[in-house]
C-alpha cells in the first residue's frame, strides 16, 4: 500500500504500486487535459440514438459511429483524426473522438506509434485522445476488477478517486449510473447479453465525465459475444470507456486485444495482502499473514478465509482429504464430499440472487397490479420467466465449477507444500498452519508419487472444464492420491 494516501479508491489493491501509480497518472491526464465542449456527448434532441450506438453533438454521425474532426466522414469508420486513412481495421482505439474530450497521454499499447500520432494532432487541437478500451490482466484473485473500478471511479470522481465523495461511494457499491458492472450469467457471456450491452453502453454519461462499461471476466465471451463487443470497441461513443478484464491477454482474440491498452497486475506478496487485510478489515496481523499465505496471492479468498469461519471450515475438510484417503472406500467419500462441499457453497450464494431476480422480474411484468392488459402481460412473463431460470441454472453450474475448482487448488497447494518439504527448498509454505501435517506426508512418500498427485489434481481440472461428470473426475482424482 502506498503510504500518504490515508483512504483512496485505490487502497483494496494489495501489492499494484506499479499499477496504482500507473492509472492514477492516466486518470489525472484525463482530468487535466481538459475541458469537455457543453454539447459533448449529450443525449440528441428526441433521445434517438444512431443504431451505430453513437450519438453526435452535432447531429451528423456517420453510420458506423466514427467521425473524423475535420467533418471528413468515413462511411468505414476507420478515418484518423488527422484524415489519413488507415488501414482497414487498423486504427488506435485511442483517437476517434471529436466531441473534445479529456484525454490519457502516453499509452503504452501496441498502438503506441499511431496513437501518438492521434495525440499529436489532437494536441495540436487543444487535446487528447481518449483511451476507450482497457484490458486489465493478472491471475484470478489479483484484484483486476477491483483495479478496473477503482479507475471507473478515478475517472468520475473530482478528486481522482478520493474514495469517500458521493461518486467514489456508488462506483465502489455498484450503483453508480454511469457505471455498469457486468458478469456472465453463466458460463460465458451469450451474444445477447453483449448486444443489450452493447446499447446501454452507446447512451451518454447521466452526470459523470464517461460512461464507463467493466466486463468482468471478457475471456468468457462466447466467439459470437466477442464479435459484438469488437464492434462496440472499434467504433466507440465518444464517451464511453471499456474496461475489460481476463487472466490473460492471450484469453482474448487478437482482434480486441490489439484495441485496447493493457493493464498487468501481479501475484501480490502474501505480505501485502495481509498488510491489507489488517488495515482494512482489523483482521490479527498474525492470521492476517496465514490466511494470505493460504490463499496464495488471492485476495478476495484470503479476506474470506480471515473473516467468514464457514470459508475456513471447508478449507480444513479440503485439507483433510490426503490424511483421509488411506482405503478405497474413504477415497470414493473424499469424492464425493469435495462435490458436496462445492454445491453447498455455491448454492449459499446463488440463493441470494435468485429469488430477488425472480420477483423483480415478476414485478416487471405487473404482477401484483390489476387492470387491463395484466393478465395478457402475465402471459407473456412465462416466456422470460424460463429464459431466467436456464440463466440461473446455468449460473449455478458456474459457481458450483468455481468452488471445486478453488477446493482443488487448495489441494494442489498442499501437495506443493509436500514437495517443497521434501526438496527442503527455501520457501514459505502455503498451508504453514498445518505444517505438522505436511511434514508427516512429506516423510511417509516420495517427491515422484507427490508430483504424480499433483498431476491427478491437475487432471481433475482439466476434465471439469472439459465438461466432465464432476463426481466421476472427483473420484479418479482421489482413487490417484490414494494410490500415490
Ligand atoms: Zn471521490
Amino acid at each position: 500500500m502506498e503510504s500518504g494516501w490515508v483512504m483512496s479508491v485505490f487502497d483494496d489493491l494489495a501489492g499494484q504500486d506499479r499499477v496504482v501509480a500507473e492509472l492514477r497518472h492516466a486518470a489525472a491526464a484525463a482530468a487535466a487535459v481538459g475541458g469537455l465542449s457543453s454539447t459533448a456527448g449529450a443525449e440528441s434532441p428526441g433521445g434517438a440514438e444512431s443504431p451505430g450506438g453513437a450519438e453526435s453533438p452535432g447531429g451528423a454521425e456517420s453510420p458506423a459511429g466514427a467521425q473524423s474532426p475535420a467533418g471528413t466522414e468515413s462511411p468505414a469508420g476507420t478515418e484518423s483524426p488527422a484524415g489519413t486513412q488507415s488501414p482497414a481495421g487498423t486504427q488506435s482505439p485511442a483517437s476517434l473522438d471529436g466531441a473534445g474530450c479529456a484525454g490519457m497521454v502516453g499509452a503504452a499499447n501496441p498502438a503506441g506509434a499511431r496513437d501518438a500520432a492521434s495525440t499529436s494532432t489532437a494536441a495540436s487541437e487543444g487535446r487528447a485522445g481518449m483511451t476507450h478500451a482497457w484490458l486489465f490482466t493478472g491471475p484470478p484473485g489479483c484484484g483486476r476488477s477491483v483495479a478496473a473500478r477503482a479507475f471507473a471511479a478515478a475517472l468520475l470522481c473530482p478528486d481522482l478517486g478520493c474514495g469517500h465523495c458521493a461518486s467514489c461511494h456508488q462506483v465502489l457499491a455498484g450503483t453508480h449510473a454511469d457505471v455498469l458492472l457486468v458478469r456472465p450469467d453463466g458460463l460465458s457471456y451469450g451474444v445477447k447479453q453483449t448486444r443489450d450491452l452493447v446499447l446501454r453502453a452507446a447512451t451518454a454519461p447521466f452526470g459523470g465525465r464517461w460512461k464507463t462499461i467493466l466486463f468482468e471476466d471478457a475471456d468468457r465471451a462466447t466467439e459470437q459475444a466477442a464479435n459484438a463487443l469488437l464492434k462496440a470497441i472499434e467504433e466507440p461513443p465518444p464517451r464511453t470507456v471499456w474496461l475489460l478484464c481476463a487472466p490473460s491477454p492471450d484469453d482474448l482474440v487478437p482482434t480486441i486485444r490489439s484495441r485496447c491498452r493493457l493493464v498487468t497486475l501481479r501475484t501480490p506478496p502474501a505480505r501485502a495482502i495481509a498488510a491489507m487485510l489488517t488495515t482494512r478489515d482489523g483482521v490479527d496481523p498474525e492470521q492476517a499473514l496465514q490466511a494470505a499465505c493460504a490463499a496464495q496471492g488471492h485476495i478476495g479468498r484470503a479476506r474470506r478465509l480471515a473473516t467468514d469461519p464457514d470459508a475456513a471450515r471447508r478449507r480444513a475438510d479440503v485439507l483433510g482429504v490426503p490424511f483421509s484417503v488411506d482405503s478405497l472406500g474413504p477415497a470414493i467419500a473424499a469424492a464425493a464430499r469435495l462435490i458436496e462441499a462445492a454445491d453447498a457453497e455455491a448454492a449459499a450464494v446463488t440463493a441470494g440472487l435468485d429469488e430477488p431476480e425472480e420477483t423483480e422480474l415478476r414485478k416487471a411484468f405487473g404482477e401484483g397490479s390489476s387492470g387491463r392488459g395484466v393478465t395478457k402481460a402475465m402471459r407473456g412473463a412465462a416466456g422470460a420467466l424460463k429464459e431466467l431460470a436456464d440463466r440461473q441454472k446455468s449460473r449455478a453450474t458456474r459457481l458450483k465449477r468455481d468452488a471445486l475448482d478453488r477446493a482443488l487448488l487448495d489441494l494442489a497447494g498442499f501437495y506443493r507444500d509436500v514437495l517443497a518439504v521434501q526438496f527442503r527448498a527455501p520457501v514459505e509454505l502455503a498451508n504453514s498452519d498445518i505444517e505438522d501435517g505436511v511434514r508427516q506426508v512429506a516423510a511417509a512418500t516420495t517427491p515422484e508419487s507427490t508430483l504424480r498427485r499433483m498431476q491427478a489434481i491437475m487432471q481433475c481440472r482439466e476434465r471439469i472444464e472439459a465438461n466432465a461428470h464432476p463426481l466421476l473426475a472427483a473420484e479418479a482424482m482421489t482413487l490417484a492420491l490414494l494410490t500415490g
